[in-house]
């Protein structure tokens, strides 16, 4: 099953989540416009298509976004991340840190995106990947409250729909919401809240 038949499975869930309002449209005017921190996959097809969205939504706001890029982006930062083969969670969080103090922003932007060819290898479902994104929030805020007051963490999800002619969205996610609706825990370890297959 190649990522476009894969995704083509998961638009039902796509749209339940939109449905519930798990998945929400992205106001230009409630994001954070004094610059950030992005943890983004570095998908090479799918990485400027974000960031520009990303830009144009925070215009006339302060134009620096902090990035921090590798295979599967914030899926690696849960302690037990099925994506991280080293210790790219803990690499991931002390750049965010570093990236806090030189840049002085006050913002985290976590973009999951589907599909993820990362996400794909390591046979991630789409709701095992939301629910890495919403553990990936809270281990970053737990890290931060160790050293001082946490930033803003958001998470987004960028989806490349297919299956009705090609287009593009990114959406807030709303990870208490989502464990609710797919009765799952929400919580910073994944495997203790990974959905039995
Ligand atoms: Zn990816």
């Amino acid at each position: 099953m190649n990522l476009s038949q894969a995704q083509a499975a998961d638009i039902p869930v796509i749209e339940q989540l939109l449905g519930e309002g798990v998945f929400r449209d992205i106001k230009p005017e409630e994001l954070p416009k004094d610059g950030d921190i992005i943890i983004a996959c570095a998908d090479g097809d799918r990485i400027f298509d974000t960031l520009f969205h990303h830009r144009g939504l925070c215009e006339g706001g302060r134009p620096c976004h902090h990035l921090l890029s590798l295979n599967s982006g914030p899926l690696l930062l849960p302690v037990d991340s099925p994506t991280a083969r080293y210790a790219e969670g803990v690499i991931l969080l002390e750049h965010a840190l570093g990236g806090r103090k030189l840049k002085g922003v006050n913002t985290v932007h976590l973009y999951g995106h589907w599909p993820c060819g990362a996400a794909g290898l390591a046979n991630l479902s789409l709701v095992e990947c939301l629910t890495l994104l919403g553990s990936a929030k809270e281990r970053l805020l737990d890290f931060f409250r160790s050293f001082d007051d946490p930033p803003k963490v958001i998470p987004l999800f960028h989806v490349h729909f297919v299956h009705s002619g090609e287009q593009m969205r990114s959406y807030y996610f709303d990870r208490h919401h989502f464990a609710k609706v797919m009765k799952v825990p929400a919580g910073r370890n994944w495997r203790s809240s990974r959905i039995a297959a």
